[in-house]
């Protein structure tokens, strides 16, 4: 019989437990913010082509460069970047940790907003990086005077911002990055695994200027491709030559770029049910004011809820009908995913119920 605590694992591991959401198969799962929408059947046909002629190579090794898929990443980003502006992984999460391997570090310390993306401190810690969450004012907005203020006094060598953040949904403007930038000589990651769901411009127009400027993206919510695990980001090319020094070499599988190339010929297609789910989470929110509770505006495609009594009879209550939300640890509120109009109309129903 052997246990964890039995083995000489790092002392700044004992007792931790893996990180994720539960994954439990219930027919409405509205908890990891993905696009709940399947992926259409032409681009499906696509994607087997692309993997099948990829199978056959599979002997080889892939191209460490993935230079394709940058150069395919670049064209749908548009804003004129090029291939060595960008850098892909396993879902951004992994562009993260390799970020953090480069730009982190024993000695080094991130700041972040909080409440925000329960990844940060995670890959804070695995790569050994100190990290300080300055806690967000009531209503979870950003000021510029905000962020400038928390770095000069937490002094990081990292700021993540995240754009739309999650779990509040909260938009971030322009002003806000620019005056982050400016408050350190150090690196900004402005996280927009949300971004085609938001109303305001992107990060991405900052980069001409800023070279300590990374924007991070993911394939996993708008783009409804969580499963094939690709995420990206743009930056300055030498920002880019950091990370190709900390990954692994030939981190991205030759299926996984033949399948992400498939699909980004396919963007428009992938991202068609955008506006369809924006209608959904606009819906959560109204019928929840209705009802008295308390959401946070949304520039994302989840909704925070507040005004719940006993958040976790809630969840418990609905998980028992078959619908999963998240329970993201804020006193009095559950994180929803908006998901496809049924979905939707499932869910708030099943609230209805428990409300009366
Ligand atoms: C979901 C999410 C990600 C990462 O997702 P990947 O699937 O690893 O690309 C990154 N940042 C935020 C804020 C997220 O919510």
């Amino acid at each position: 019989m052997s246990s964890l605590e039995n083995l000489p694992i790092r002392d700044d591991l004992r007792g931790q437990e893996p990180y994720g959401a539960p994954q439990l198969a219930v027919p409405v799962s509205l908890n990891v913010n993905e696009n709940t929408h399947g992926i259409p059947e032409e681009v499906a046909l696509t994607i087997v082509e692309k993997l099948a002629a990829a199978v056959v190579g599979l002997n080889r090794y892939p191209d460490r460069e993935f230079l394709e898929l940058r150069e395919s990443l670049a064209n749908f980003l548009g804003h004129g970047l090029s291939a060595k502006q960008v850098w892909a992984a396993n879902g951004s999460n992994e562009v993260l940790q390799q970020f953090f391997t480069a730009f982190g570090g024993p000695g080094r310390k991130a700041l972040s907003f909080g409440p925000t993306y329960s990844m940060y401190p995670n890959i804070a810690r695995i790569t050994l990086t100190d990290y300080v969450e300055a806690e967000r004012p009531e209503g979870y907005e950003l000021s510029p005077e905000f962020v400038a203020g928390a770095i000069a006094q937490h002094q990081p060598d990292i700021v993540l911002i995240c754009a739309p953040n999650n779990p509040t949904g909260t938009a971030v403007t322009l002003e806000t990055v620019r005056a982050a930038y400016g408050a350190f000589e150090g690196m900004l990651l402005v996280d927009e695994a949300y971004a085609e769901f938001s109303q305001g411009p992107s990060s991405l127009e900052l980069l001409p200027t800023k070279e300590r400027l990374v924007v991070s993206r993911t394939m996993s919510k708008a783009f409804a491709f969580a499963g094939a695990r690709v995420g990206y980001m743009a930056a300055s090319e030498a920002v880019v030559d950091a990370m190709r020094i900390v990954r692994l070499p030939y981190h991205l599988s030759a299926l996984t770029q033949a399948a992400a190339l498939a699909a980004l010929e396919h963007s428009a297609l992938m991202l068609a049910n955008v506006e369809k789910i924006k209608v959904q989470r606009d819906r959560i929110i109204s019928a929840c004011r209705q009802w008295g509770l308390k959401p946070y505006d949304s520039d994302a495609n989840f909704v925070l809820v507040a005004g719940f009594s006993d958040p976790n009879a809630v969840f418990e209550d609905l998980l028992a009908k078959g619908v999963l939300v998240r329970d993201v640890g804020i006193p009095g509120t559950l994180r929803i995913t908006a998901g496809t109009e049924a979905e939707t109309t499932k869910l708030l129903a099943e609230i209805a119920l428990l409300l009366d």
